[in-house]
């Protein structure tokens, strides 16, 4: 049974990073690629980080009930649709939506049994320095980036887990941890973890 997965996240925390960094290590799980209305980014790919559409698409969309969860993030609308999820669990994997903190909140209240972990960044500090290093918003919308931070951060008590992204590495590997916690069968362990020669004995 396939299990979904919701990272959340202030802007400028990592959650991207993170997410695309497991999506490659655990190859039984897959993003939910996201529609926005946003316009694209230099370094992102359509279809790929998300589906570009306009607003009249989106509200198409909308009306046909094609959205597990939408909303409004800083003037642009995002969305995650049943679609995408059931496509990916169909094919037996797991699913993870990186989420704004309201679509977190809204989904747990559609499928209770999903799980949820929110990243923080170490300090206000660091996320407002990540925030500018990233130059890939102007000031105005970093500004509002941070309010909306330290907003959201509030939100951080609803999830399932709170992870601490200090240490990129760290981060992932806690991450990782969740992720496989229950999941179990130990060929995967074998794989993504280094076991003791006394383990490998035990599990062949
Ligand atoms: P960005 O524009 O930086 O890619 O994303 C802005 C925010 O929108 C991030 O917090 C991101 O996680 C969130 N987001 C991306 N896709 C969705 C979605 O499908 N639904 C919701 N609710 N938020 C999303």
């Amino acid at each position: 049974m396939s299990r979904i997965f919701i990272i959340s996240a202030p802007s400028g925390a990592g959650k991207t990073s993170l997410v695309k960094k497991v999506c490659k290590t655990l190859d039984f799980v897959r993003p939910s690629v996201s529609f926005t209305t946003r316009k694209i980014r230099d370094s992102e790919q359509d279809k790929k980080d998300y589906f570009f559409i306009d607003k009249k698409e989106f509200e198409e969309r909308i009306s046909k009930s094609e959205f597990l969860e939408y909303q409004n993030v800083y003037g642009n609308l995002y969305g995650t649709t049943l679609d995408s999820i059931s496509h990916i669990s169909k094919q037996g994997h797991d699913v993870i939506l990186e989420i704004d903190y309201r679509g977190m909140l809204a989904v747990k209240k559609v499928i209770p049994e999903a799980i949820s972990i929110y990243i923080v960044p170490p300090s206000i500090e660091i996320l407002r320095k990540r925030l500018e290093n990233r130059a890939e918003d102007d000031k105005n919308v970093i500004q509002k980036r941070m309010r909306s931070s330290l907003k959201e951060l509030e939100y951080s008590k609803y999830a399932d887990y709170i992870l601490i992204n200090d240490d990129f590495s760290l981060a992932l590997n806690s991450l990782i941890g969740i992720i496989l916690f229950k999941k179990i069968p130990v060929n995967l362990i074998k794989d993504y973890i280094s076991l003791t020669t006394s383990f490998n004995k035990l599990i062949v």
